[in-house]
C-alpha cells in the first residue's frame, strides 16, 4: 500500500486533547477528523497551503465538528463511514474501499473497524495508520454503539498491520492509558520503559504518537488479552474465571472505564 513517501504527518492541536493529523507536502494538505476549523485554517495560512481533502473517522462532534466551516472555503472531498450521521460527507466509505489523495501521492485502504461507534473506519496506507478513537496508544476507545465482539475484531485486524506500521490516534490519552496499563500488568517490562519515555516526551509537551503496531502489541492490555498476566488480572476485576479473549477484553475496558 506504500506510496513514495514525500509528505510529513503534522500534529495540529484541538479542544483538550484532540489531534488533526494534517499530511502535507509542500504545496498541499489533506486532514484527518478536524474537530474544530480554527487550527486548520491557521496552519493553511500560515504555510501557504491548500486543502486537498477531508478524512474523517467517526461521527463525533470533536472529530468532524469543522468540516462545514473547512468546506465554506475550500471545495475540498470529505471521505467517512457510510451510515454514520455526518452531513457534510460527499465519499461514503466501508471496509475494503480505497481513498486516493493525488495532490499528495497517497492511496489508502479503508479499514471497517465498528465499536466505538457503529461504522467507524481507519485509513491504512504509507506504512500509516489513521485510526481515530479506536485504538490509543496503551488503550482503546469506550464502546459507545458497538460491542465487545466487534471492538475485539476490529483491535485484532489493527493488530494483524506490520509491526512497523505508524499509529496516529485522535487523543492524547497515552500517560493516563499507560496508568492503568500498568494495573492490568505490573510486570511488563516494556510497559515500564514506555511509561519513562512517554512521560519524558510529555513534560516537553511533545506528543506520544505516533506509536507503532509493534509497541501497542507489547504494552497495549486491549490487544493482549490472551496473555497469562492480562487474563489474570481480569479475572482478579470479574472474580470469576474467564480466559475467552472477547471476556477478557470486555472486563477490563469496564475496569478502565472506573480506574
Ligand atoms: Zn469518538
Amino acid at each position: 500500500m506504500s506510496d513514495k513517501i514525500d509528505f510529513e504527518v503534522v500534529p495540529l492541536r484541538a479542544f483538550k486533547d484532540n489531534y488533526i493529523w494534517t499530511l502535507r507536502n509542500d504545496r498541499y494538505a489533506a486532514v484527518v477528523d478536524p474537530g474544530d476549523a480554527q487550527p486548520v485554517l491557521d496552519y493553511l495560512r500560515r504555510e501557504r497551503l491548500e486543502l486537498c481533502a477531508i478524512l474523517a473517522t467517526h461521527h463525533h462532534a470533536d472529530h468532524v465538528g469543522g468540516v462545514a466551516d473547512l468546506l465554506a472555503r475550500h471545495a475540498v472531498p470529505v471521505y467517512g463511514p457510510r451510515g454514520e450521521p455526518i452531513p457534510t460527507l460527499s465519499h461514503p466509505l466501508g471496509d475494503g474501499d480505497q481513498v486516493q489523495v493525488p495532490q499528495l501521492g497517497l492511496r489508502f485502504e479503508v479499514l471497517g473497524i465498528p465499536g466505538h461507534t457503529r461504522a467507524h473506519i481507519a485509513y491504512y496506507g504509507a506504512n500509516s495508520l489513521f485510526c481515530g478513537d479506536t485504538l490509543f496508544a496503551c488503550g482503546c476507545g469506550r464502546l459507545f454503539e458497538g460491542t465487545a465482539p466487534q471492538m475485539v475484531a476490529s483491535l485484532a485486524k489493527l493488530a494483524a498491520l506490520p509491526d512497523a506500521t505508524l499509529v496516529y490516534s485522535g487523543h492524547e490519552y497515552t500517560l493516563a492509558n499507560i496508568d492503568f496499563a500498568r494495573a492490568v500488568e505490573p510486570d511488563n517490562e516494556e510497559l515500564k520503559a514506555r511509561a519513562a519515555s512517554d512521560a519524558e516526551k510529555r513534560k516537553s509537551e511533545r506528543p506520544t504518537l505516533p506509536s507503532t503496531i509493534g509497541r501497542e502489541k507489547k504494552t497495549n492490555p486491549f490487544l493482549r488479552c490472551l496473555e497469562p498476566a492480562v487474563i489474570e488480572s481480569a479475572n482478579k476485576y470479574l472474580g470469576a474465571r474467564a480466559s475467552d479473549p472477547v471476556q477478557v477484553f470486555a472486563a477490563i475496558r469496564a475496569w478502565k472505564n472506573s480506574f
